[in-house]
């Protein structure tokens, strides 16, 4: 035998080392040659060298008259293995074939198949309890829903009957805890959808600029009610009429919209709509809600658009809310074909974006209207109510001045408890608000809010000892 041959042997003791039952056996099916493996497993040790392979696979290689079945052997791909115990176990096998002597390897998969059948009982387990879970949440949002607006209901008669202003104020604000709270049972009914995937996108005729304007028109008084700006800029190549689901859309705009005025208290608000693709009747556009609020750090906006997530506890104390919201706006903005992107710094303000993909309806393709007729959508025009914003930035106005004051008793309360993170944004609006100041108070903003970036305590409160005795000296002086 030549160098680097190798005998009979050598094989043999490679195959005794085998993870696989190795059985060589002729063209009667009879085993000549057995591994150390095999040996072991099958219990037969040497006496399975000269057995039938039809013992050992006796459902796969039913012996008929004429002898032994070779060609079904070649086809076999699983099987159950029989031990001299009369015991089994599944294994997947190859048979080669040639020259009157074959080869059979088999690997025993019982393992796998436990392994198999456990992933597949967890998988009804799990879909069982999420059908439980989702029967349970649209019960008891229901349960929810009826006394929600029961209160509601009784508490606008008792507002229509007259009454005295100081318990118009209080049932008020009943009215708006009623909405808050059917806002979040919608939310937790929709989520639940969602996760089921049993949420469906209508597909209806809708006018488009009607539906942005009344989007906005929705947050006007909260956008008042803070002294913010808002600009709305369409693209007017937009055709007026789209099929799609307007009040999904809604949903998902004034999502990102009320977060925007949520999470801002100086400056403004931008929302931009352009179209990116049109074929035929398909339509894609582009939205951006960005505003110039307390951002979101590059951690924090990984977590963002995950279910329950809010970035951090202490928002939730101050603004409220589930974290439910992004979580279901991006699983609706998927539904509609589209995806949605961030772009935000810490401080200085968010940009959502999104795209989502509508029809053309065929009245627009018949009568595309002018759109300058709706209030909000002129090129970059402002809203009305605004002229209180420059009351509030025009230095030394009550409404500067009592800003300036809230925001630095909030900052000084945020530097003592070192919310670092807050107080830098409270450090930042005054320095803000101060911005037309004169030059001693302006320099004393810009230093405080430098030490507070620093995280510095002591120099913090040195600074804000400062900043106050300029600013009250200043305003003394107006
Ligand atoms: P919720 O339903 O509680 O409002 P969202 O899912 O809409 O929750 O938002 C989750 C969190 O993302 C908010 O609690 C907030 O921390 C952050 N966030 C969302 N939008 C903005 C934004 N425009 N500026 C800053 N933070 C934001």
């Amino acid at each position: 035998m030549g160098e680097g041959m190798l005998s009979g042997e050598d094989i043999h003791s490679f195959a005794d080392a085998s993870l696989e039952i190795i059985l060589r056996f002729d063209g009667d099916g009879r085993i000549f040659y057995a591994n150390a493996l095999a040996r072991e497993e099958l219990g037969y040790g040497e006496e399975l060298e000269k057995l039938g392979l039809d013992k050992l696979l006796p459902a796969e290689l039913h012996q008929e008259e004429g002898g032994f079945p070779l060609e079904a052997a070649r086809e076999m791909t699983e099987g159950m293995m029989y031990r001299k115990n009369g015991t089994c176990f599944p294994v997947r096998m190859a048979v080669k074939a040639g020259n009157g002597q074959n080869l059979l390897f088999a690997i025993n998969i019982a393992k796998l198949k436990e392994t198999e059948r456990k992933l597949v009982r967890m998988k009804e387990e799990m879909e069982e309890t999420l059908k439980v879970r989702n029967e349970f949440v649209a019960n008891v949002t229901h349960e929810l829903r009826t006394p929600v607006n029961g209160i509601r209901g009784h508490v606008t008669n008792l507002l229509e009957n007259g009454v005295t202003p100081e318990v118009s104020n209080t049932l008020d604000i009943i009215i708006r805890c009623c909405d808050n709270m059917s806002a979040i049972i919608n939310n937790i009914l929709d989520f639940s959808k969602l996760e089921a995937g049993k949420f469906v996108i209508e597909q209806k005729e809708f006018n488009f600029y009607k539906m942005i304007n009344h989007t906005v028109e929705t947050n006007i008084p909260a956008i008042n009610a803070k002294g913010l700006r808002i600009m709305v800029n369409i693209d007017k190549t937009i055709p007026e009429y789209l099929i799609g689901d307007e009040l999904r859309l809604t949903q998902i705009l004034n999502n990102f919209l009320s977060n925007a005025v949520k999470f801002t208290s100086v400056g403004y608000i931008n929302i931009e709509v352009t179209k990116t693709v049109q074929f035929d009747d398909e339509i894609e556009l582009f939205f951006v809600v960005s505003d110039t609020g307390i951002g979101i750090s590059p951690e924090e906006q990984d977590k963002l658009f995950k279910s329950f997530s809010q970035v951090d506890a202490s928002i939730t104390r101050k603004y409220g809310g589930t974290g439910l919201g992004l979580a279901i706006t991006k699983q609706l903005i998927e539904l509609m074909q589209g995806s949605v992107h961030l772009d935000s710094e810490k401080g200085k303000g968010s940009s959502f974006s999104f795209s989502v993909r509508l029809h053309v309806a065929q009245k627009a393709k018949e009568e595309q209207q002018a759109v300058e007729q709706f209030e909000f959508i002129n090129q970059n025009q402002e809203l009305p109510g605004f002229d209180s914003v420059e009351k509030f930035f025009q230095f030394g106005t009550p409404e500067n001045v009592q800003e300036i004051k809230g925001k630095m008793e909030k900052l000084i309360l945020c530097m003592e408890v070192e919310a670092w993170d807050k107080a830098e944004n409270f450090a930042h609006n005054i320095k803000e608000l101060m911005e037309q100041a004169p030059k001693d108070l302006k320099r004393a903003a810009f230093r405080l809010e430098m030490n507070v970036r620093k995280g510095d305590h002591d120099k913090s409160v040195e600074q804000y000892e400062n900043l106050r005795a300029v600013f009250e000296e200043t305003i003394g002086g107006m």
